[in-house]
């Protein structure tokens, strides 16, 4: 079985976004403020507005250094992972401190719902792209689709948007996930142009559900749906987020890593949560291989309760 070396540095990870990211996870599984019901890494075990340390920002700093000593080439560091990133409340000192150790540009994964508070912007202003989510502007579906924590309000939360732009001088990416009978049509899909308008992000970019999600009744939509929101969404830099599928196009590929994910598979049907505690690696670096296994259909996905398995085709 491969162990990781790291506890927080994972990857690289291809991505269409930012191509060959290495990924910091800060955050334990799974603590979040939002409980999305497209969610692929299963339900939020810890629902919280706390800001903590979280992890220990000295030993992501030493394990960034070493992992980048034997690394030819990232295209961007990414704090992303297994929950929301801006609850760490170091997340800005490292920022800063990793400016300090290298040029490679740094990006933040966000749901962006703490944006809205001070000392979440002065964390994230040192980063060089931001990438916030937005799926809903009514209180009714933002609840609906990201259940958040009950003092979240989304208001407030379009409201640190609109002034993280006019503060931050680096790339916003705003992604935004349209699912199936939900946000995908009607007086929704206007008012979310109108206010990604105001917003003003630098892309815009449209996701759906690709892998199942932790509510099994949340359908994706087609892609000729992602178009014509595309196409209508005019005098915004609007993007469709395609996932990577090929084997050739996983950066750091390592043909150990898949025997290890198929030989487990094999044995007994696993979730994601006992991939990561098997091989020690990150769930965003362990789905791409996931992602690979099921389309040449070595393996596929079953629902059972509230979470997800994948099992062997013999
Ligand atoms: S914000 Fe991200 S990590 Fe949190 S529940 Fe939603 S999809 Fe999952």
């Amino acid at each position: 079985m491969t162990i990781s070396r790291y506890k927080t540095i994972f990857g690289p990870v291809p991505s269409r976004r930012l191509g060959v990211s290495l990924g910091i996870d800060i955050i334990p599984f799974k603590t979040c403020t939002y409980n999305c019901v497209y969610c692929e890494c299963g339900a939020t075990t810890d629902l919280t507005l706390e800001r903590k340390p979280y992890v220990d920002a000295e030993t992501v700093l030493l394990e960034l250094e070493q992992s980048l000593s034997n690394l030819d080439h990232v295209d961007y560091i990414t704090f992303s992972g297994s929950g929301e990133p801006t609850l760490n409340m170091d997340l800005g000192r490292m920022i800063v401190d990793i400016k300090q150790l290298t040029k490679i540009p740094i990006a933040v994964l966000t749901n962006g719902s703490l944006m809205y508070r001070e000392d979440v912007v002065r964390d994230l202003l040192p980063a060089d792209v931001i990438l916030p989510s937005l799926d809903a502007v009514s209180t009714k579906l933002f609840s609906r689709i990201n259940r958040p924590h009950s003092k979240l309000k989304i208001s407030q939360i379009i409201g640190g948007l609109l002034n993280f732009r006019q503060r931050y001088p680096g790339k916003i990416w705003l992604e935004i996930f349209i699912v199936k009978g939900i946000n995908d049509g009607g007086d929704e899909l206007n008012n979310l142009y109108c206010v990604i308008k105001k917003i003003n992000p630098d892309r815009a970019q449209l996701n759906s559900l690709d892998r199942p999600p932790t509510d099994s009744s949340v359908k994706p939509v087609d892609m000729k749906v992602l178009e014509n929101i595309k196409n209508g969404w005019v005098d915004i830099p609007v993007e469709i987020i395609k996932r990577i599928r090929k084997r050739e196009e996983i950066a750091a590929f390592s043909k150990n890593l898949e025997n290890s994910i198929i030989d487990t598979i094999s044995r007994r049907p696993l979730n994601i949560e006992d991939l990561v505690q098997l091989t020690g690696k990150n769930k965003l670096e362990i789905f791409k291989y996931i992602d690979v296994l099921e389309r040449e259909k070595k393996i596929y996905s079953e629902i059972v309760g509230d979470k997800i398995y994948y099992v062997s085709v013999k």
